[in-house]
Formats: structure tokens, sequence, C-alpha cells
């Protein structure tokens, strides 16, 4: 037996980005959690849990674990790889013997083929520490900007898209003040009680005990529509009409805040002369919502202040992602909701700690604080601090990356807690380019679909197993508290990232003045980096360990160490000083249904599975509940291509297939199917393709033509 718990440890769940807190309940003789129970205290949930915070937990302990690194045999026999792009045997080692292949495969490839060579994704599942040391690594200590994370894949338009719009990426309010004061709640792509379950939960109880109307615009009739006073099912692709079409009425009949407009935006003409074209009929045509349910949603939104809009993947997963995030923004602009309680903008950060990685500089144009590369003034900052010459180009990002692997641009990664042949679009050509890359170091907690790939595998552990900070997505940073001793020789990931930036620093062509202020790497604990990112990040200048072990909870920008953080942004000023108006324009999805591919598929997850089910898939409870992939598909689609009872659906797509069992059911309309990638025998990514926004180069998962037939 596991024992009885004699230890308490309160920390921050590693799933979502609301930031529940709860407390493990641990046997330390026998290492083990033994439960997750609630904790009153926790500033976002209080007692509330959903059911992968409380129950997702056992895969911790399980067996796949790694346990030890592993490299290929042929790099201890100081073999070439195989010619055929196999990578042959996996050898267990230790920890020197793997570290000192990967900092030496890094040099090689920065000093042969350039810094630029090497490309780094750094992870939303781990700490901002941790991601701190990432974006170090590749800047400091290879000398590139090739850092990014999944962030491109999520919600890199709405970073865009607001700092266009605000100068702010951000979420904008808190939850509670959402569901607190919102007058409307616009929901617009997020599945918000599967994804972000206890801020759905939270929302649910705005509308049933306080009256607050709750309007959903989703193609799909998710289970939040249940309580929702209008429910708008736009065609997947056409969010930019909709939302234009619901201005335009506003505008028709007065409801503006003009006072607002007047003083804190600019560019307000040329996006009124952009509405007029559209007009309710034309954009109930491209939208397929009735024209009066448009008159509907313009009244409740013209006639109820303050309304907060909350969205998700729906919006930022297009070629027009960053003109969806545009138009939301120009909507609150519109009516005036910004910078008041109950408002705002709230794009809801899926990964626990995607707000943090994002905010940690996790990402190719942005050192931490979203000080920007291209800027002199920051990068002789960063050079002055870290004592070496930084690039001064904007590196690659995730979605970029990849084909650069695949076109031997890219030479040589290292990969933290991610596995994009999960993750990403057009998981065949994900396989084809990581084949092709000379060396790919991967730190992992399990061996994964992308392991099959990789020349070392380092263990990580999962953040039971060590120190730091997550940051939710509404900016608040929370303590992760070590609660177990790390599993058998796995290490905490910065402790990991420490060792291989020593080696390399030591090796090679470049560098470092060991006598700059941030120069070394010699920590010997999180909460030294974190006050690290604090001297050198305006935004979390005031945040420490200290402060958060006192209880404080604290929501950046936090100036400095007697400023109590921000609950709201933008109040009285955007960041950007006035807020812009963009004019946009509804382009449709780049791929069309058509005599080949007569459906739509759109993609996204389910409450009880997480991203590619690494974890999830290794959680009990959760696999008695949902233990495959289904496709929900409208029962006349079913009548249609003859399922007659069968269960198995075989979809094509002009990338690849899948086949998995159909659930047939009202939630999507004729035409639509949907799907997860949560399962490796069935993942939706073998089908939706790589077509990027152009600015935010995130790809447009949410529509593809695919062929449905039964199997
Ligand atoms: Fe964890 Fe999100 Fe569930 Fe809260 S809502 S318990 S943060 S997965």
């Amino acid at each position: 037996g596991a024992g009885a718990p004699d230890k308490v440890v309160t920390t921050t769940c590693s799933y979502c980005g609301v930031g529940c807190q709860f407390d493990f309940q641990v046997n330390t003789k026998t290492n083990r959690i033994l439960r997750v129970t609630s904790n009153p205290q926790a500033p976002v949930n209080g007692m509330h849990l959903c059911v992968k915070g409380r129950y997702g937990y056992d895969y911790i302990h399980h067996p796949d674990r790694l346990l030890k690194p592993r490299v290929r045999e042929y790099l201890l026999k100081g073999e070439k790889r195989p010619a055929n792009g196999e990578r042959g045997p996996w050898v267990e080692v230790d920890w020197d013997t793997a570290l000192e292949i990967v900092a030496r495969k890094l040099v090689e490839a920065r000093d042969t083929y350039g810094p630029d060579s090497v490309g780094i994704l750094t992870s939303a599942k781990c700490t901002n520490e941790e991601n701190y040391l990432m974006n170090k690594l590749a800047r400091q200590v290879i000398g590139t900007n090739n850092i990014d994370h999944c962030a491109r894949l999520c919600h890199s338009s709405t970073v865009a898209g607001l700092a266009l719009a605000y100068g702010s990426g951000a979420m904008s309010n808190s939850m509670k003040d959402v569901a607190e004061k919102a007058a409307v709640i616009f929901i617009i792509g997020s599945n918000t009680t599967e994804q972000h379950p206890v801020f759905g939960a939270m929302i649910r109880q705005a509308v049933l005990k306080r009256g607050a109307k709750l309007i959903v615009a989703d193609p799909r009739k998710i289970d939040i529509t249940e309580f929702a006073t209008l429910h708008l099912q736009q065609r997947p692709g056409t969010d930019i009409a909709l939302l234009n079409g619901l201005m335009h009425i506003i505008v028709q009949n007065g409801w503006q805040d003009e006072a607002f407009i007047a003083e804190r935006t600019e560019n307000y003409e040329a996006f009124l002369e952009n509405l007029q074209d559209y007009t309710p009929e034309k954009v109930s045509a491209i939208t397929g919502v009735p024209v009066e349910r448009l008159y509907q949603a313009a009244e409740i939104m013209g006639k109820n202040r303050p309304m907060a809009v909350i969205w998700a993947m729906g919006i930022t997963q297009h070629i027009v992602g960053v003109q969806n995030v545009l138009t939301l923004a120009n909507l609150q602009m519109l009516l005036g909701n910004m910078g008041v309680p109950g408002g705002g903008v709230n794009p809801l950060r899926g990964q626990n700690n995607v707000q943090g990685a994002c905010d940690m500089g996790g990402l190719p144009d942005v050192y931490p604080g979203y000080q920007r590369v291209t800027t002199e003034e920051a990068r002789l900052k960063f050079e002055q601090a870290w004592g070496v010459a930084l690039p001064d180009k904007v590196g690659l990002t995730v979605t970029e990356m990849i084909p650069a692997a695949g076109e031997g641009k890219i030479k040589a990664m290292y990969i933290l807690g991610e596995n994009p042949v999960m993750s990403d679009p057009d998981s065949n050509h994900v396989r084809h380019c990581l084949q092709t890359l000379d060396f790919l170091a991967l730190q992992e907690i399990f061996p994964s679909e992308t392991s099959a790939y990789a020349d070392v595998l380092l263990p990580g552990v999962s953040f039971a197993e060590k120190d730091g900070t997550f940051t939710n997505t509404e900016r608040r940073v929370q303590r992760v508290r070590q609660a177990i001793q790390p599993l058998g020789e796995a290490r905490p990931d910065w402790m990991i990232i420490q060792d291989l930036a020593q080696r390399i620093l030591g090796q090679g062509n470049r560098q470092v003045n060991p006598e700059a202020p941030y120069g070394k790497w010699n920590y010997t604990n999180t909460a030294q980096i974190m006050d690290e990112i604090a001297a050198l990040t305006p935004i979390y200048a005031g945040i420490s360990h200290a402060r958060l072990e006192v209880g404080e909870s604290l929501q950046w920008p936090v100036r400095s160490k007697d400023h109590p953080g921000t609950p709201i942004l933008h109040v009285g000023r955007f960041t950007r000083g006035k807020g812009k108006f963009h004019p946009t324009v509804h382009v449709p999805p780049a791929e069309q249904p058509d005599r080949t591919y007569p459906m739509v598929l759109t993609t996204g997850r389910v409450l009880y599975h997480w991203h590619g089910g690494e974890m999830t898939r290794r959680s009990k409870g959760l696999m008695k509940v949902y233990d495959r992939p289904l496709i929900e598909i409208n029962p006349e689609d079913a009548q249609r291509i003859g399922l007659n009872g069968k269960r198995m659906v075989r979809v094509s797509s002009r990338r690849g297939s899948i086949i998995a069992e159909a659930w047939i059911t009202e939630r999507v309309p004729p035409g639509l199917i949907y799907g997860n990638f949560h399962f490796p025998e069935a993942s939706v990514n073998e089908l939706t393709l790589a077509a990027l926004d152009p600015i935010s180069k995130i790809p447009e998962f949410k529509v593809a033509a695919v062929r449905v037939e039964a199997y």
C-alpha cells in the first residue's frame, strides 16, 4: 500500500489556464501522492475543482515514466546515424553521458552551421523559471532567437491582435470579476465548460444566480449553449462577418459608446466605413445565422453594459486568426467595455502556463516581458545582463521551424515537454521533418509519439516533483510546490537546463563574459531564478517567491516590490495610449469543401482529456469515462453515408486518413464533423492542414475539407 497521508502540499493545477489551486495529500515514506483535496484559500477556485484536477494526477506514478536518460546506440558507439533515417535502439545511460552528448551536438550544429541552425521548443507545461532558462539558453548560450512553444498553436493570434489594438496581448480582466459583474457574457469560439471547467461553472452560476445574459457563438451546440440567452450557430470560419454584422446593427441603432470612442480610440472613421458592407442580409448569407437572431444579439449587446467577451481557439486557429481578434477588440471599443470591471477582452489560455511561457520570452520575437529582440534598447539591456552579443533578427516560429527541419535548415533541436507529432497540423509532414533532423534531444516525462524521432531522451519531472511558479490565464502568478521527490533518476527540468547550459558555455566559439551581472548559471533554487526574472522584466519587477509565500496573490504588471498587481488592464488608458480600430474583412477558410472532400472537419478537445493525451491517457479514472476518440456527426449525415447501425467511420482529407468511432449527435449541424487530437490511433491532426495566418503563423486547425465513409 501507499500508506496514509503524512504531508499536505498546496500547489497549482497543471492542466488548464484557470489555475486552480489544491492540496496534494502525500505519504513521504512511499513518496506517493494519495489524493487531491480542495483548499478553501485557493484564490481562483475556492473549493471547486474539475474532474481533471481532482482525479487526473495518477499519471505521475505511471509505470511508463522515463526514469533514466536514454541515448541511441549509434551515438555511444561513435557511429553516424543510419542513413535510412532510422535511429536504432535506445540505451539507458547516466546523466553525464547523456548531457555531454546533447551539449556536444548542439555546439557542433551551432559552430558548423551557425546558431540559427538550432531550434528550441520550450514548454507551456513547465514553470516560469524553467521557461526563463530556456529563453536564456537559446539566446545567451546558443545565440539564436529560434525559440517558440505551443502558444503558437493556440493564442499567437490573440497576442498579436491585442498588441496591435491595445498594446498588450493578455486577458484584460479577471475570471471572478467577469462572473460577478458582467451584465452580458459573450462566448465566441470557446467550449468553456469542457476546456476551462471551473470558469465555465462560474459563468453558469452568473446566469442562474444573478441573471447575467449569455450569448454563445459557436458552430456546435456545446454544453454551455443550454444556459445561453441566445445561441448564434455560425458556419466555421465566418466570425469576422458575424461580428461586423452585429456591429453594423449596433451602429445603425446608435448603441455605440460615443464618449469612449472619442476619448480613448483612434481610426474610428475607417472602421465605420468598412462596416457598411456588412448588412444583416449579407452577413446572414455568409454565416448561416438568421437575420432576426443577429438583431436580437446586437440589441442585447447594445443595451446592456458591461459585456465581457470570452474566446479561445475557435477564434484564433484560422488563417484570419489575428483579424478575428482585431474584430473582437473593435467590438469592445465600440461598446466602451474596456477598462471596466465585468467587461474586457478575455482570451482563455489553454495550457496551465502558456501565459507564463509567453511572459518569459519563450517566443522568437521577444525577451521576457515582451521586450522586442528588434529594439536596440532591449537588446543592449540583455546583452549587458547576460554578457554576450545577441541576435537582432526575429527567430523562427514552431510552425516555421518544423518545415525548416524538413528542408535541412534547422539541423538540431532541443524540445522541452512538447509532442509536435500529436499537436501540430498535418502529422505526416511533421514526422517527415523530424526524421530529417541531424539531432533531436527531447526532455519529457513519458516516451511520446515524438520520441521515435529523438536521439536523446532526458527524463524531466511532473509538476508534483518540482518548485516554481505558473501564471494563469488572468496573469496571476502562483506557486508550484514540490510534493514528492523526483522519481527514479529523473530531475527537475530547471536543473537539467542549467546543467546543459553550463556544459555548453565551456565549449566552442561563443564566449560569455562571466562578470556580467546575470552571465552565470549557478542557481541553487528557483526563487533565485525569479529574482533574475524580476530584475530584467518590468511587468514581473515586484514578483518574488517570498511575496507569494506570505499569501499575496499577484496579477502582472507588478511594477515594484510594494505594487499590489493589476486585476484589470487598460483602465483609463490603453497600454499603447489610444485603442486602435482596425477595419477587418471576411476571408473564407483556406480549404473549402468540394466534390471529393464534401464535409467540413472542425477540431478541439474534450473535458476528460488533455492535448496529445500523454497524461490523461495514463489516468485510470479519466480513461474509464472516455477511452477512445469519437467523431461527432449529425444524424442526417450518418444516414446519408449509410452508417446504418455501424459504429466506425473513415475520415480522409488531402493529407491523411483516420478510422474512429462515430458519435451520432445533434451537437454538430449537417455538413460538419468534430474530432479531437487526444489519441494517437486516430488523431485529427493526421487530417488538418498547415495553412497559416500571415501574422501570427497559427495553423487553421478549425477548418479542413474531409470525406466521411462508413467503415
Ligand atoms: Fe485544473 Fe483547469 Fe480543472 Fe481547474 S479547471 S482543476 S485548473 S483543469
